[in-house]
């Protein structure tokens, strides 16, 4: 079991909205202070460029859906967004093709096993199950509609981009370190081939994948992007809408299923939120009508998530009333009062 660590944090409803912006901003600041000094978890090296990371690092913003951002920590140093990109990608697809579509090609249900698993499509008949796992993520990309390879990767670039309202550039270490060794995702695909399931030619549905994994981000852009979800599909620093509200809905709904791999279940009885997580150690968080939480920090627990990131969220669902589960009970209002008001039953 996960220790999130934020028990002692009083869980604040979720109706309304935001606290006020000092009171974000010193909550934000203080969920910083209490974990950055944890030491727990290591950083991922399956993919030799990652080790190269500082477990140190530590950043953490949330950004409200009227676009004001509130930030401590490292939250302007750029890291691969890794699976991350998995959810946005998705988003753009599911935009483009629609809700049954994705539903009926990929999936979306939770696997209940690790991020790469083989045996997983395996046991399902060939069905990638859902898009948040490497071979669902690959078979989504895959589906994106476009000409040729190059169109292909230029749509999923400019997509994530207006998510993030800055224009992301690809991190040529980390495509490369992670082209070289990427043999259990080309497996991935070849077996997904195998069912006909995938859509292109497997070794350019993985190339594609690699490059999205390597576009570079900041947890500030962790915070707007998942605020763009947050924001009925509009993203709250631009103005831009992105991708349709149905489209930010499905997108968060498979988060809450399946954004924390097989720990999707226990994240969402502690931290109530839609999430996604990648191995370089970013997670966004996602409190639908109210913004994100972005955190970066490399350090790692054996599913592959961010410890001081969970925990911060963890910390950040109480104290700022983002958990989508706890509500506040209406005042109850008597009959006399409601006949005073000329209401009759
Ligand atoms: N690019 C990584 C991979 O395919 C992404 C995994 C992750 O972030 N969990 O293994």
């Amino acid at each position: 079991m996960f220790e999130f660590d934020a028990d002692d944090i009083a869980q604040r409803s979720s109706t309304g909205t935001l606290p006020t912006k000092t009171q974000v901003d010193e909550l934000v600041a203080a969920a910083h202070a209490r974990y950055a000094t944890l030491e727990e978890g290591v950083v991922a090296d399956y993919i030799p460029i990652l080790a190269e990371a500082d477990p140190a690092w530590f950043g953490l913003s949330v950004v409200g859906v009227d676009g004001t951002a509130h930030e401590a920590g490292d939250t302007g140093i750029a890291f691969s967004i890794q699976s991350i990109s998995k959810a946005f990608v998705f988003a753009l697809v599911c935009d483009e093709l629609g809700h049954t579509v994705v539903h009926e090609a990929v999936g979306v249900n939770n696997t209940g096993l690790p991020f790469n698993s083989v045996v997983a499509v395996e046991l399902n008949d060939g069905s990638p199950m859902n898009p948040m796992v490497n071979a669902g993520a690959i078979a989504t990309t895959a589906l994106l509609p476009a000409g040729h390879a190059d169109e292909r990767w230029q749509r999923i670039r400019d997509g994530l981009s207006r998510f993030a309202g800055r224009q992301l550039a690809l991190d040529g270490e980390v495509y490369r370190s992670e082209s070289f060794t990427n043999h259990r995702n080309q497996a991935l695909a070849r077996l997904l081939q195998s069912y006909d399931r995938l859509a292109i030619d497997p070794v350019e549905a993985v190339d594609l994948y690699t490059r999205q994994c390597s576009l570079a981000v900041t947890a500030h852009d962790l915070a707007v992007m998942g605020s763009t979800l947050a924001d009925g599909g509009v993203n709250p620093v631009t103005g831009e809408r992105v991708i349709s509200p149905e489209s930010a809905r499905d997108t968060l709904a498979l988060l809450a299923s399946c954004g924390m791999y097989e720990r999707s279940g226990e994240w969402l009885f502690e931290i109530g939120l839609p999430a996604k997580s990648g191995v370089s150690g970013g997670i966004v968080a996602i409190s639908p009508g109210k913004g994100a939480v972005g955190a970066f920090s490399p350090r790692l627990d054996p599913a592959g998530n961010s410890i001081r990131g969970q925990r911060a969220c963890a910390y950040l669902s109480r104290a700022l009333g983002l958990n989508l589960f706890a509500s506040d009970p209406q005042p109850l209002v008597s009959p006399s009062a409601l006949a005073h008001e000329g209401v009759r039953s």
